[in-house]
């Protein structure tokens, strides 16, 4: 039975610049945003933390 924490892909806007892309949810490097460079998630051993907005997820 797959819970709340099954991996999935969140899509968020970075805080600086607004742009929108994909982040895995269980990512194992560092997220950055593809225009700035702004650390959008951070690796915790299972679930990423994400330092941007999430809009929604991706099945
Ligand atoms: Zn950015």
């Amino acid at each position: 039975m797959r819970g709340k924490s099954s991996p999935k892909f969140l899509r968020v806007r970075c805080t600086d610049c607004s742009n929108e892309q994909l982040v895995y949810s269980h990512a194992s490097t560092p997220v950055r945003c593809q225009v700035c460079s702004k650390t959008l998630a951070v690796p915790r051993g299972g679930k990423a933390e994400v330092k941007a907005t999430i809009l929604g997820t991706v099945e």
